[in-house]
């Protein structure tokens, strides 16, 4: 494989992401322009902010609500214009679940709805913590951001264990933040409860995510790379999914071709998208 023809981005944003303005129409040509087979819109929805502001009481913890908001105009959108585009593109309807172990019977509505071709299942904060993407990296002692991780992982199991979702997504989502605020951690140290939660998903039958994001943002790696991949394998895992994370236009497809690699290294030598939340093959 030379390049992403034919391939797969099964983890992108639109407008209807809280931190995307991506036009929908736009993004979908650029997945066309660049022959990928299939194609997802997986716009957030983050569960335990599902309701608005008013309906937390004043937890100010967090800095945006109403992702039930969210999620239903970014599914009704899509589902709705999936028809347009039979023949060129496999547009799937796809949806980022936040911290489903959080609110499993709001994360139930979500797993429900027949109009989702494919559900990431994601943990992008702890309870009352900020998402990882805003904490302050640089008042943190290494011991902090290790319990942090340890923390993070025990809720990916969690996640694991619940395992409605199809693809599990970005495995090692803190170090996107981490390796940007040199905060540099022993992974390794966390294998035991990484190994529990892969096995959790491979026993479910669920995907394993290989996120290209890291490559464009200077961490220079897929989350996670073929080292969790193969760990995957090992307890059993049999489908890996690839995403760029995209909140632009111009960021689809990117890191595809390295998630690929990664995947390949790891001993698959096939990848998978969801259809109505069926698993179908691509070789790579
Ligand atoms: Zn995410
Ligand atoms: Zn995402």
């Amino acid at each position: 494989m030379t390049h992403i023809k034919g391939m797969e981005d099964l983890h992108t944003h639109s407008r209807f992401s809280v931190d995307s303005d991506a036009d929908v129409f736009e993004m979908i040509e650029k997945a066309v322009s660049l022959g990928l087979k299939a194609y997802a819109i997986t716009d957030h929805c983050e569960v335990n902010r599902w309701y608005t502001e008013e309906h937390y009481g004043g937890v100010k913890i967090y800095p945006y609500f109403d992702f039930k908001g969210d999620y239903e105009r970014s599914v009704g959108y899509i589902s709705g214009i999936k028809e347009r585009y039979k023949g060129k593109i496999e547009l799937l309807c796809g949806i980022e679940l936040g911290q489903a172990q959080e609110e499993p019977e709001i994360a139930q509505i979500v797993v429900d709805d027949k109009r989702i071709d494919f559900i990431l299942g994601s943990v992008h904060q702890l309870p009352q913590t900020e998402d990882f993407a805003f904490l302050e990296y640089d008042k943190m002692s290494l011991c902090e951001a290790e319990r942090l991780l340890e923390r993070y992982f025990t809720q990916i199991d969690k996640l694991c264990a619940w395992g409605k979702f199809d693809s599990l997504a970005h495995l090692t989502y803190p170090l996107r933040y981490y390796i940007k605020n040199g905060v540099e951690v022993d992974l390794a140290k966390f294998d035991c409860i990484i190994e529990s939660a892969l096995k959790r998903l491979a026993q479910n039958g669920k995907a394993l995510e290989i996120n290209g994001s890291g490559i464009r943002q200077g961490a220079g790696m897929t989350f996670p790379t073929a080292r969790y991949a193969k760990m995957f394998r090992d307890v059993g895992g049999e489908m890996i999914t690839l995403g760029s994370d995209a909140h632009t236009v111009g960021d689809i497809g990117s890191g595809i071709f390295e998630a690929a690699r990664e995947a390949k290294s790891a001993g698959f030598d096939k990848v998978v998208y969801f259809k109505e939340r069926q698993p179908i093959f691509i070789d790579i």
